[in-house]
């Protein structure tokens, strides 16, 4: 029997073509021109101010912390369902993490939870767009506005996607994508930072060329360049630039495709949900999504155990996560849970993700669904 993995990273079939140009070109260092390429694609997408590509996901984080100017002492509201980037960039800076509850719904940070955890320390509200599905903005952007907090977007998995129209990552103050191999677009490990604030741009390049103001230099507007500020290295070759590049150009494609394929799961695996032996994932009717992901949840972490094991047993790989960051070592050595955990543990240990990947087909997807079935004694 054929495996079928839990991902395969997206490719257009012409990443090996960009990639030759690019060693054509003979500099390999970043910012070349599919670097270039690659931030005028973000720019005209979301209409940030200035889209700068990075080393990861996470580095756009850093930068994220470093433009809201996090001191030690701050602290950051964020979901305690997320992968480690999102408090880590801050911790880094010296804050505490303050972590809000989800909503069982669409498992993002409860809006309605926030404004409780604000103090007068609070700096930053972090929130975290899970599988590209947008938090309630309106309300968050409200409560930042009208406590003078900074709104940082973990985007990671949120590039097509939108709220109300307006794209991910480019309604707060920062948006942080990620292009690891994961994601809908790839360079493989990448990122990307969005500065919303126009003023905020010179200051993002500098934090991300090592603190010197070598980005004006290359531009022609100074005759030399000096360090100015501190920072660190946070921009990619241009090879992985090369790589993420085609891709950009194809998303539509990309994005249709993986659509699709959550669709068909959805419908799929319904009858299933209305017999009441899983739950499907939810998108409010604000929310335009991108297909990052496709998870059911099951009755609870007992039965999601047996039904991964079931799964690999017939060469499917289904993935679960995560391990809530309150409940983590260096999560609660970092911060602390306000308010109650109703669900954050007990939803994440009852979600599991299926394979879904740009390029996935039918007959593969049949199989999956087949096997989801044939667990729940459901035909
Ligand atoms: C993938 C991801 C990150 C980290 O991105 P990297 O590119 O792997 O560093 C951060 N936050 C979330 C929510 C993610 O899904």
């Amino acid at each position: 029997m054929m495996n079928i993995p839990f991902n395969v990273p997206p490719s257009t079939g012409r990443e090996a073509e960009c990639l030759a140009q690019a060693m054509a070109n003979r500099k390999l260092c970043g910012d070349g021109p599919f670097t270039h390429r690659c931030h005028e694609w973000l720019e005209k997408k979301t209409g940030t101010a200035k889209a700068l590509l990075t080393t990861s996901g996470t580095s756009a984080l850093e930068m994220a912390a470093l433009l809201c100017d996090v001191q030690p002492g701050d602290e950051v509201i964020l979901p305690s369902y997320t992968f480690v980037s999102t408090a880590d960039a801050f911790v880094q800076r010296g804050a505490t993490m303050v972590y809000v509850d989800i909503r069982p719904d669409t498992m993002n940070i409860d809006e309605t939870k926030i404004e409780a955890a604000v103090t007068d320390k609070t700096r930053v509200i972090c929130v975290v767009h899970y599988a590209g599905v947008s938090c309630e903005m309106d309300t968050i952007l409200d409560i930042a506005r009208r406590h003078n907090l900074k709104v940082v977007e973990d985007a990671a998995q949120g590039v097509m996607s939108e709220y109300k129209g307006r794209p991910l990552g480019a309604m707060g103050d920062v948006g942080c994508y990620s292009f690891h191999e994961t994601k809908n677009y790839t360079m493989g490990e990448g990122g990307a930072v969005l500065v919303n604030h126009p003023e905020q741009v010179e200051q993002a390049e500098i934090f991300r060329e090592k603190g010197t103001n070598r980005s004006r230099f290359i531009r022609g507007q100074v005759d030399k360049y000096t360090w100015v500020d501190y920072g660190a290295s946070y921009l990619p070759s241009e090879l992985n630039a090369a790589y993420l590049w085609p891709q950009l150009e194809d998303a539509d494609k990309i994005n249709n495709d993986r659509m699709r394929i959550w669709e068909r799961y959805f419908e799929a695996l319904s009858p299933l949900a209305e017999a009441g032996l899983i739950e499907l994932p939810f998108i409010p009717e604000e929310c335009t999504h991108n297909a990052h992901m496709f998870y059911i949840k099951c009755a609870d972490l007992e039965e999601r155990t047996a039904l991964i094991a079931f799964l690999k047993e017939r060469s499917i790989y289904s993935a679960f996560h995560y391990i809530p960051l309150h409940t983590a070592p260096a999560g609660l050595r970092f911060g602390r849970f306000h308010g109650e955990d109703v669900y954050t543990t007990r939803e994440s240990e009852r979600l599991t993700r299926l394979p879904l990947y740009y390029g996935l087909t039918e007959e593969d997807q049949n199989t999956v669904i087949a096997a989801v079935k044939e667990f729940f004694h459901f035909s």
